[in-house]
């Protein structure tokens, strides 16, 4: 027990969610946790910043705040400004929902753990698959993690994307190191005719599964294994270079 541990939580469902409130929970038992989270549903923003606007921060109390923004607005506001006692890692989570495949890119929950990297503190993300039933089972998850989190050795651009299944903690079985699959594309926009007739649109739900062999987050899930995602911030595609110097060499 590391009582001096101070954990920043947020999340991308909202303050009110009960992903972050399980969280919160079971990280109080091993750390001073502050959560800092948006005031509402932000799934789906990704890394977005809010920059047209200041940012409104409601204290809730001493370890609780609600902001009007984004999940990398929480983050970046709480470790540019809004605290002066720095935090040792950043926690994001559990989201309502998996986190697997090319959902890392829309995540907001994913978005928020790589905001806290960017800004130089270790971080990692938890979301909750399937019909998340058993925040219980995340949290415990999330709680054994954590408490040993500082030990695992991760450079300075890598964070981690944890998803747990959504089982009781007795029928899970075991942890497995993942890479992402990918999704088929998105289903199609949904239209639909508002009460004055005219046309509004619902982004569509995302793809089933379409790369989940062994080695994937999906398939651990399937396993019913805890999936752990190493993701690093550099996106660069090393293997396309030469692809790339081909392609220059007969445009020019
Ligand atoms: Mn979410």
């Amino acid at each position: 027990m590391n009582k001096q541990l101070r954990i920043l939580v947020t999340n991308d469902d909202g303050i009110h969610a009960p992903g972050i409130k399980a969280l919160a929970t079971a990280l109080r038992e091993i750390a001073t946790v502050i959560v800092v989270a948006p005031d509402r549903d932000n799934s789906g923003a990704g890394h977005s910043l809010t920059l047209s606007r200041p940012l409104s921060v409601a204290k809730l109390d001493d370890e609780h705040y609600s902001v009007q923004g984004t999940p990398t607005d929480c983050v970046h506001l709480a470790l540019t400004g809004l605290f002066d006692t720095p935090f040792d890692l950043i926690v994001s989570g559990i989201n309502s929902g998996a986190n697997l495949g090319d959902d890392v890119i829309y995540s907001g929950t994913v978005s928020a753990a790589l905001e806290g990297r960017i800004l130089g503190f270790p971080s990692i993300a938890f979301s909750l698959t399937g019909e998340h039933r058993h925040f219980d089972t995340a949290a415990k998850i999330a709680r054994q993690l954590v408490s040993h989190f500082l030990e695992c050795k991760l450079d300075k651009a890598t964070t981690l994307s944890v998803n747990v299944p959504d089982i009781t903690f007795e029928e899970v079985t075991g942890f497995e190191i993942t890479r992402l699959g990918s999704r088929h594309p998105a289903e199609p926009t949904v239209k639909q005719i508002d009460p004055r007739g005219r046309p509004i649109y619902w982004i569509g739900p995302a793809g089933n599964e379409k790369d989940a062999g062994i080695g994937t987050d999906f398939h651990a899930i399937t396993q019913n294994k805890v999936s752990i995602t190493p993701l690093n911030i550099d996106l660069t595609c090393y293997r396309s270079f030469n692809n790339v110097a081909e392609w220059l060499e007969k445009k020019i």
